[in-house]
């Protein structure tokens, strides 16, 4: 995601930075190769116009030019705008303010992911804010949608309103909050029928739905993958229903990042979560900031952060620093971190959240450099026995072969293993030694 935009603005930047002075000529170039970049990645192109409009005034306007860092205060320009077009400061969280029962009304296209995220907010809602959350599917018109909900739900751990046939989507929706009052929900999720493509009927049954349940929340789930077109869906959606939060799903796929930029100028409604996947917990709150910093090519930090500190095993990882600072450290602890790193996600997916990095992903990407070799990696160590874990000195000729065999690897990969592992081990002697040292030097060992 923003991956080709990312590029070519961190070019453009880069172009900037370098340069002692800048004219009000060299500005204009920037921001012309600014201008096709956006166009480039599919955003619409009043947003482009308006974008490039308002960098202009304030790079001209002011002291900018004059300053000592006129670059850095160009691209400082350039992800102000960036931030406000992506919404402002921080992430807009689903609105709860309401009495319970609260119905959320899903609408969307077909195919749009609609179902899939009204399970992955369920989830989310059980989850983390321990509400009370029961699903409703609304699709009178295909049955195998009401399955999917009904499935997802069971997933998630929430329960889903009973299926009885012949009821209207008002009918339906009535129901669940029904239910949802007398069984003491806090939140119900109504997720509406998907078409093809927008149609009066459409619209009018979920105006119909929306006037009998007074949601807190009307979101709308647009796939980020069609551009252009998921702006104009929420265009059309919002003339006719006025929602209140954008769901931006496939944001884990190659889509340009148009939609992201254009979505907030175009209907006034802030994003409020992205999909990132298929699977329930891959949706995360959309934090206009970091993503700015992401196509920038500043990277994400706080987010990487968080990653790690919701991923990472705090307990394990502590016994970890314990053993390297007494410069003890096995294979069998190269495997357990081994195991934390694969459970942060792809390693390129990182790389995008670090400064500068991001163009680094397509090297990692050729080089195959990605997940796969550390698990690997983890195949190899797990084809050892405890005592060749333990002291890997032992490892020799007949046993290697032995370990490629059980792993389905080869002879050079445990090789290289081992080597990697060699490498690490003498750093951490180094550091060892330099945290005892530290210790003593504060009288505390
Ligand atoms: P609906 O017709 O709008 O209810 O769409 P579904 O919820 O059935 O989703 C259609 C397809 O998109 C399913 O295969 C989902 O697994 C997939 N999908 C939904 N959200 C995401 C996402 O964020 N990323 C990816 N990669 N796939 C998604």
């Amino acid at each position: 995601m923003f991956e080709s935009l990312s590029n070519k603005l961190s070019g453009v930047f880069d172009g900037l930075r370098a340069r002692g002075a800048l004219s009000e000529a060299d500005v204009t170039e920037a921001l012309r190769e600014v201008r096709l970049a956006l166009l480039d990645s599919d955003v619409a192109l009043p947003v482009v116009r308006d974008f490039v409009t308002k960098v202009r005034e304030r790079a001209i306007g002011s002291e900018v030019l004059g300053s000592v860092t006129p670059g850095q205060q160009v691209v400082k320009i350039v992800n102000d705008v960036m931030i406000e077009q992506l919404g402002g400061e921080g992430a807009v969280p689903i609105n709860l303010n309401a009495p319970a029962p609260i119905p959320i009304l899903m609408v969307g296209l077909q195919g749009s992911g609609k179902t899939t995220t009204s399970g992955k907010i369920a989830l989310r809602l059980k989850d983390r804010l321990r509400r009370r959350v029961l699903l409703a599917s609304l699709d009178t018109q295909r049955p195998a949608a009401q399955l999917q909900l009904a499935q997802l739900a069971e997933q998630a751990g929430v329960p889903s309103l009973p299926i009885v046939a012949g009821q209207t989507p008002v009918q339906i929706a009535n129901r669940a909050m029904d239910v949802g009052r007398r069984e003491g929900f806090d939140v119900v999720i109504l997720d509406t029928a998907g078409r093809l493509s927008i149609n009066q009927e459409l619209m009018d049954e979920v105006r119909q739905v929306r006037a009998a349940t007074n949601p807190a929340e009307t979101l709308l789930v647009v796939d980020a993958m069609t551009g252009q077109d998921a702006v104009n869906t929420a265009k059309a959606f919002n003339d006719a229903l006025q929602i209140t939060g954008v769901v931006l799903t496939r944001m884990d796929g190659d889509a340009r990042g148009g939609a992201a930029l254009s979505m907030r100028a175009v209907t006034g409604a802030p994003i409020k979560l992205v999909g990132v996947g298929e699977k329930q917990d891959a949706l995360e709150d959309f934090h206009p900031e970091r993503v700015a910093g992401r196509i920038l090519g500043m990277g994400d930090i706080v987010g990487l952060v968080e990653k790690a500190s919701e991923t990472i095993d705090h307990a394990e990882a502590e016994k970890l620093a314990a053993k390297m600072l007494k410069g003890k450290f096995d294979l069998e602890d190269y495997a357990a971190q081994l195991r934390q790193i694969t459970k942060m996600g792809s390693l390129s997916g990182m790389l995008e959240m670090l400064p500068g990095l991001g163009k680094m992903k397509q090297q990692i990407n050729d080089a195959n450099l990605d997940t796969t070799m550390f698990k690997r990696q983890a195949a190899i160590i797990s084809s050892m026995t405890i005592k060749e874990r333990r002291t890997p000195d032992i490892i020799k000729a007949s046993r290697k072969k032995r370990i490629a065999a059980g792993s389905g690897t080869t002879v050079q990969d445990v090789n290289r293993l081992l080597k990697q592992f060699d490498d690490m081990s003498a750093v951490i002697k180094k550091m060892g030694k330099l945290g005892q040292k530290g210790l003593m030097r504060h009288g505390l060992s």
